[in-house]
């Protein structure tokens, strides 16, 4: 072939190739939306068994891989699969327990969207909802006994009031009635504790939360055995559920630091509810590091996380909205897990959709917020709290 045309060189004269012998120190990150070979066969190869290397990234992307293969290591699973958000995971766990004509058991303080994705997308296939206080193992087992599920879902902390799930149980009453265990461990996260070494099925996480950690990468993560995650990928391979390799990448920067994080956050959220149970302010602190409480000390770290809640006294619907009017470094944001720290308040939120009735049965009052302990300095965030409580008394 003679010297290439212009046209051509731009196309063609990147490096393409490794740049062995040097080995990066940091993750690379691969955006090839294919992947070719010198030797057709091994192309071949890929088609048949994607494990064997990358041909499409619908099929995988050495990027994603190797966010799916940090968190599998993580959770102590076979195998994880890497999805564009959270509830895309938990779709994916749905999609393979919710057939049609089964019954679904989920603990009803679980995140919002997740019910209502069974709810509103898994009836029309004839899938049939119950939900169960997951605390109460009595109806747990009763329910699941009526029903016999295919699935049960929980969450390994609640929200918004922060009690911890008996993992170990549920998985026996699962598996004793024909279900798999499926467990939320978002807020925990494996540093806090590893539901499958407790008997759960698979666990899911949003990553935009604390593995991500840095509010800027929405993601989520299933894990399990090798057979059940091979099931979901096939789904996603053809349903086209993927993260770009990006937001994989970012969610890998994440958790280099997650064990440090997730030190950091309990340690200020504990001084935080330390502080807020001091003061008269308020009724109650919710918060799983606060008493030696028995399933706390059994299912999580020492480390309790970065998550609570409390009730002003005598705060209503209309103050609390003063308090989150007056909070100034820690910023009102339906999020949580980032470095900085962020509030919402239940009633207007996550549980607006609910009857006040239905509100105070759960235990959650009008005078009710939660915080994301961020990483920031305690004193700081406390003398934050410090005025917007103030501003929410009536
Ligand atoms: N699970 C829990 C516990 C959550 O808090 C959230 C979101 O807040 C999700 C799942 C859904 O995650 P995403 O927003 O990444 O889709």
């Amino acid at each position: 072939m003679g010297a290439q045309k212009l046209a051509t060189i731009a196309v063609h004269a990147a490096d393409y190739g490794s740049i062995a012998p040097a080995i990066p120190t940091v993750p690379p990150l691969h955006v090839a939306t294919a992947f070719t070979f010198e030797d057709y066969a091994d192309l071949d190869k890929v088609f048949d068994d994607p494990r064997e290397g990358y041909a499409y990234a619908r099929f995988g992307n050495p990027t994603v891989r190797s966010l799916e293969a940090m968190m599998a290591a993580l959770e102590g699973a076979e195998a994880s699969i890497a999805y564009p958000s959270g509830m895309a995971a938990v779709d994916g766990v749905f999609a393979l327990y919710g057939t049609p004509g089964s019954h679904v058991l989920i603990s009803r303080d679980v995140y919002g969207a997740t019910l209502s994705l069974m709810r509103q997308q898994y009836a029309q296939i004839g899938v049939t909802l119950h939900t169960v206080d997951a605390t109460d193992l009595d109806d747990v087992r009763a329910q699941a006994e009526a029903y016999k599920p295919t699935l049960i879902h929980a969450e390994v902390i609640s929200n918004p009031l922060m009690k911890v799930s008996d993992i170990a149980a549920l998985a026996e009453i699962a598996h004793a009635n024909g279900a798999a265990l499926s467990v939320d461990n978002t807020f925990g996260t494996p540093i806090l504790t590893q539901p499958l070494a407790h008997g759960a099925d698979v666990v899911l996480h949003s990553t935009t939360k604390f593995i991500g950690g840095h509010g800027d990468v929405l993601g989520g993560v299933v894990s399990g055995s090798l057979d059940v995650i091979t099931k979901m990928r096939d789904r996603a391979r053809t349903n086209g559920s993927v993260p770009g390799p990006f937001d994989a990448w970012l969610t890998v920067r994440g958790i280099h630091t997650l064990h440090l994080r997730m030190k950091a956050h309990s340690a200020n959220a504990l001084a935080v509810a330390k502080w807020l149970q001091a003061d008269d302010r308020i009724d109650a602190v919710h918060y799983p590091g606060l008493e030696p409480e028995h399933l706390a000390s059994q299912f999580l770290s020492d480390d309790r996380g970065g998550l609570l809640s409390f009730e002003i006294r005598g705060a209503t619907l209309e103050s609390c909205g003063r308090y989150l009017e007056a909070v100034s470094l820690l910023k009102p944001a339906t999020t949580l897990g980032d470095v900085s720290s962020v509030t919402l308040h239940p009633a207007r939120s996550s549980h607006r959709g609910f009857t006040v009735a239905e509100r105070a049965d759960w235990g959650i009052r009008d005078n009710l917020v939660r915080i994301s302990v961020g990483i920031e300095d305690v004193d700081d965030i406390i003398a934050d709290l410090d005025q917007a409580i103030s501003a929410a008394i009536v």
